[in-house]
């Protein structure tokens, strides 16, 4: 199963600022990049103005494997219980990625009642719109 939209409600779109920008334009191209601090090493997410260990306002996009493991989930099974612009069932995972840090996102391909703690999977990007591109989740090697 992949996830599905109701074309009928507006998708729900990210708010884009400049120092969630580079991550932004990552996914547009198919890309997961991770905000990292210039003076330490910090790994950071979500992107942020300063980092949050040395306080330096120094950062650049790093590219990441873009693999890790579910940490967190939620299914929506009712579709009076989610966003009524995806259909259900859906599920909302946290997934804390290779290089440290947890990502919020959908799982692309799997079922809900399959969705486990520690499930390996992947980025993958889902060409929403001309102008949107959103990351998820997909099993590890699916
Ligand atoms: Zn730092």
């Amino acid at each position: 199963m992949v996830m599905e939209y109701n074309p009928k409600i507006p998708t729900l779109r990210p708010y884009i600022d400049p120092d969630n920008q580079g991550f932004w334009d990552g996914v547009r191209e198919h890309r997961l990049v991770i905000q990292k601090c210039k003076d330490c090493g910090l790994v950071i997410h979500r992107p942020r103005p300063m980092c949050p260990r040395c306080l330096s306002t120094e950062r650049e996009w790093t590219p990441s494997m873009g693999k890790g493991v579910i940490y967190a989930y939620v299914n929506v099974i009712y579709q009076n219980a989610g966003y009524p612009g995806i259909k259900a069932p859906y599920s909302v995972v946290v997934v804390e990625i290779t290089e440290g840090v947890r990502i919020l996102a959908n799982l692309y391909d799997i079922e809900p009642e399959g969705v486990r703690i520690g499930t390996p999977v992947e980025i993958c990007f889902d060409d929403i719109a001309d102008d949107l591109t959103l990351p998820k989740f997909k099993r590890l090697n699916s």
